[in-house]
């Protein structure tokens, strides 16, 4: 094989297209490709068969050859469309426009699924703005091409991009795949979402799982038919929001507490937020001394382990009443945070129930909200909420990125 055929074979041209001759300069191999020049034209934006206008000059990055940066090159033919006026013809090689070859861009696109954008750069000695766009394009196709996702069962999460409360709100399904991210975690976001899909769609969502938040749930009831009965309140928020009220109860007793016991109960805030069965035996011993003298703590503390209790029921009458025992118990505690948290329970009953009886959580949005604080670490954050919607869509999107 001679060393054009070889490299026909690697760049996967057939036909009118050939190798015409390779040359060495320097560190760069650069690669010659040409075109029949009796290859049978036809017009990019129409179809129509039209003559040669001229030849426009261009080049492409490729893959490296060895230990050299390749370089294709190319006069690409022009058509002359008596419509269209002179257009270039597509390369089998590269995208329309595109300055590298399909299979340099491919690679790029394996190490971004590894590396950050700034590490790519430097890997292959390329500007950030041009890895950058290859990421775009990549998401922008894998949207183009992306099948009808399922949407049958959707979790609604906020997720913040930096420190000081940005935040977007991203909707993902059963699968863990992320069907869509919205600026801000406001009412509009999630309205704007809903607002894209079609009435079939609409009618195909089953479930939608998320936090107490009213933005979500107001949206919710307004754009889907029948919400009431398919809003699922996913557990993790519920708890978290009761969490707070026992801190509450605590950082209250703190202060009428006997000063010999104030500093354990300072350092023991996050016993109280932990399941029994994942403390350590020290916890343990520390919360049932404790639970000696801060009496209240240990009362708010044992009304939400029993709320913990109250996840497993099969029909809503029972898991109602269960729930309504719970907050008769709660209400009666005389522990302010804790009947607070239990009002706002009660009053968003219907979605708690929703979610025991449809057995649904955000446990898949939770483990996107795991796997982004990771990719925030390796980028060192972004700079702009576009730059992470991208992200978020390049790596928990489930598209396919390459050509
Ligand atoms: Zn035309």
């Amino acid at each position: 094989m001679d060393e054009a055929s070889l490299y026909e074979h690697i760049l996967g041209i057939s036909k009118p297209w050939f190798v015409e001759h390779i040359e060495l300069i320097k560190d760069t191999v650069h690669v010659y490709v040409c075109c029949d020049n009796n290859l049978k034209l036809s017009c990019p934006a129409c179809g129509k068969q039209c003559s040669r206008y001229d030849a426009k000059p261009r080049t492409w990055r490729h893959l490296d050859t060895c230990q050299f940066q390749t370089i294709v090159h190319c006069d690409v033919p022009r058509t002359d469309c008596p419509e269209h006026g002179a257009l270039q013809i597509d390369v089998p090689w590269a995208q329309k426009k595109g300055r590298f070859t399909l299979m340099f861009e491919n690679l790029v696109i394996d190490w971004l699924k590894e590396l950050s954008i700034n590490a790519v750069a430097r890997r292959f000695n390329l500007s950030w703005n041009a890895v950058d766009r290859i990421m775009r394009d990549a998401v922008e196709r894998g949207l183009r091409l992306r099948k009808e996702p399922d949407i049958k069962h959707l979790s609604v999460d906020e997720v913040s991009r930096k420190k000081g409360h940005r935040y977007v709100t991203v909707i993902s399904n059963q699968q863990g795949q992320v069907i869509n991210v919205q600026s801000g975690k406001d009412k509009d976001g999630l309205i704007r979402f809903y607002q894209g899909l079609t009435q079939t769609q609409l009618a195909a969502i089953e479930t939608i799982s998320m936090d107490m938040s009213p933005a979500y749930i107001h949206a919710t009831l307004e754009q889907i038919p029948d919400a009431k009965k398919k809003i699922c309140f996913d557990k993790f928020h519920v708890i978290q929001d009761l969490n707070k009220a026992v801190d509450g109860v605590r950082k209250t007793e703190m202060t009428n507490i006997a000063i010999d016991h104030r500093k354990s109960l300072h350092l023991s805030k996050y016993i109280w937020m932990r399941n029994e069965k994942n403390l350590t035996e020290t916890h343990q011993q520390i919360k049932s001394q404790l639970s000696k003298v801060a009496i209240k703590t240990a009362r708010a503390w044992a009304i939400l382990q029993y709320a913990k209790t109250l996840w497993g029921y099969s029909y809503a009458k029972s898991a109602e009443k269960a729930w309504m025992k719970w907050y008769s118990w709660a209400t009666k505690s005389r522990l302010t945070p804790m009947k607070t948290a239990a009002k706002s329970i009660k009053e968003k009953l219907w979605g708690i129930i929703n979610a025991i009886v449809k057995n649904r959580t955000n446990a898949m949005a939770e483990s996107i909200n795991a796997k982004l604080k990771i990719i925030k670490v390796r980028a060192k954050g972004f700079r702009s909420e576009t730059r992470y919607k991208t992200a978020i869509m390049f790596y928990l999107g489930g598209l396919t990125l390459k050509h």
